[in-house]
């Protein structure tokens, strides 16, 4: 038997090559020490299974509570404002003039649409964690992706001013444009719901070396210094208490996914000048003599 001194953990069986004699004492003894020691290892990559299931239990857990809490306050706000603007609508319609009704089915639209990038980015996630989304990458022009992402984002930004700043000469990159105008179009959510009204969002796009890189920032308050190497993380919100429209913090995490499943890369940063946030995405520049994948020059070590 396997023996610990908690239980057993198996039986050890001994096969001889030909029938010759009973064992030893001295092989008998080798023997059970070798079955003690293989009983404390097995009994103990056992218990260590068993800890780190426990706490992958205990961190999905605390996700899924995580995620109810955000859930309900989330839903609850937008759903309250969106069932608020209709039942007005529909049983004072007639009290208002049209420009007010016109505002307040504007609302209920706005709301709604958040609510579905919302549901969206929620089922994006485990597909992206199977390795469901795959890329469909062909060779497209940054400035088509931008402008796409702004006209779906054109009334999240309805309240903020926009400076887009784009040189005419840039390279054509290869990236997945569905996956890149919804990478775009959060940052733009974002800049707007974490920075003040009338203030400007700025887009930029430029060359950086083997990469195309377009940055979105705004003149919010920034992100928390102790904040920012967690903002890419699943569920992790900056400014949690207070209310900024729906989202769960998860939006940053599905940009990051998805733009590591082109090959791109994204960062965060605070505009130096006391200024707000600045997001950077990167997007490989697939010109010869660079290595698409990494961004390095072909033949040269990697950093
Ligand atoms: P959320 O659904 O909470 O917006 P995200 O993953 O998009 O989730 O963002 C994570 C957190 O990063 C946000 O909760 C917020 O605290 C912070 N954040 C994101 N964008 C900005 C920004 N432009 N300015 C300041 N903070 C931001």
């Amino acid at each position: 038997p396997l023996r610990t001194a908690h239980g057993m953990e198996g039986v050890l069986g001994v096969e001889q090559e030909e029938l010759v004699t009973l064992l030893g004492a001295d092989e008998s003894r080798m023997l059970d020490a070798l079955a003690s020691q293989s009983a404390t290892s097995i009994e103990r990559a056992r218990l260590a299974t068993e800890v780190q299931e426990a706490s992958l239990r205990e961190e999905g857990d605390r996700l899924r509570s995580a995620l109810l809490t955000s859930i309900s306050h989330d839903f609850r706000t937008p759903l309250a404002s969106l069932l608020g603007n209709v039942t007005s609508v529909i049983t004072y319609g007639e009290l208002y003039d049209r420009p007010t009704r016109d505002e307040m089915l504007g609302v209920a639209r706005m709301e709604t649409e958040r609510l579905s990038r919302f549901v969206r980015n929620l089922m994006d996630m485990p597909r992206l964690d199977a390795g469901a989304i795959g890329p469909r990458t062909e060779m497209v022009d940054i400035s088509d992706v931008v402008g796409s992402a702004i006209n779906g984002a054109e009334r999240l930004l309805m309240r903020h001013e926009l400076v887009i700043d784009m040189p005419a000469e840039l390279p054509m990159v290869r990236l997945d444009f569905v996956l890149a105008e919804h990478v775009l179009v959060n940052l733009l959510d974002n800049a707007a719901k974490y920075s003040p009204a009338g203030s400007r969002i700025h887009v930029r796009a430029r060359r950086e070396g083997p990469w195309l890189q377009l940055t979105v920032s705004d003149e919010g308050p920034g992100i928390p210094a102790a904040a920012l190497p967690r903002i890419f993380e699943r569920f992790y919100r900056a400014h949690a208490s207070d209310y900024h429209g729906a989202g769960v913090g998860l939006g940053l995490a599905i940009c990051k996914g998805f733009m590591a499943a082109m090959g791109g890369r994204i960062s965060a940063h605070n505009c130096p000048d006391g200024g707000g946030a600045n997001f950077t995405v990167s997007f490989p520049i697939d010109a010869p003599g660079y290595d698409a994948a990494t961004g390095a020059l072909r033949g040269e070590p990697q950093p």
